[in-house]
């Protein structure tokens, strides 16, 4: 059971989840929420939407967390028990409300970051490899359409955002290891605690 408020605000709970059901964390896996930050947690909190994801991260770089780490969110089916999410304030091409938010289908400079620092304590607490996947058997940081019909969503985040993993994966390296392949002391030690 994890709430991670060193880096995220715990805006839950929500009744959407399966408490304890993770069985196991493969990686994270990115999505776009097609909707704004407080509308996607009002949404997410809303028990009639069945709706849910481990975290939530704003055009500004904020992150909500919105269900355990230990606990099932639902957001990518077949996959749930598997890996953890983070949806991201955004609005897909073709998506309803896109045409009033140009420009919202890719990841702010600041989402990339938010990101980031989530999969880099992802490698750190879980074990997963500081690594990009696009296969819903491997691990590392994937995204909702590779797990195919299976996963529920065929074009979340969309190729924009797909293009920007290798950006969210730099992030987290800089985190784990910010002057080269040997982590600084000084944040060994910090990052030592829960
Ligand atoms: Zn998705």
């Amino acid at each position: 059971m994890a709430l991670w408020t060193d880096l995220a605000s715990w805006r839950g709970p929500t009744a959407n989840r399966v408490p304890g059901g993770m069985v196991e964390i493969r990686g994270l896996v990115v999505h776009i929420a097609d909707g704004t930050y407080e509308g996607t947690i009002s949404h997410q909190r809303d028990p009639s939407t069945e709706n849910s994801s481990h975290f939530i991260v704003s055009r500004e770089g904020d992150i909500a967390q919105m269900v355990d780490t230990a606990d099932k969110a639902w957001t990518q089916k077949a996959g749930n028990g598997h890996w953890l999410s983070v949806e991201c304030s955004g609005f897909s091409v073709g998506s309803e409300h896109h045409a009033s938010h140009p420009g919202w289908e890719r990841l702010t400079s600041k989402q990339i970051v938010a990101i980031g620092r989530i999969f880099a304590k992802v490698h750190q607490v879980c074990g997963v490899p500081l690594a990009l996947t696009a296969d819903p058997s491997g691990m590392g940081l994937g995204h909702h359409s590779m797990g195919g019909p299976a996963w529920g969503h065929d074009k979340c985040p969309g190729p924009p955002i797909i293009a920007q993993k290798p950006d969210i994966l730099a992030a987290a390296e800089q985190i784990i290891s910010p002057s080269g392949p040997t982590p600084a002391p000084d944040l060994v030690v910090r990052r030592a605690a829960p």
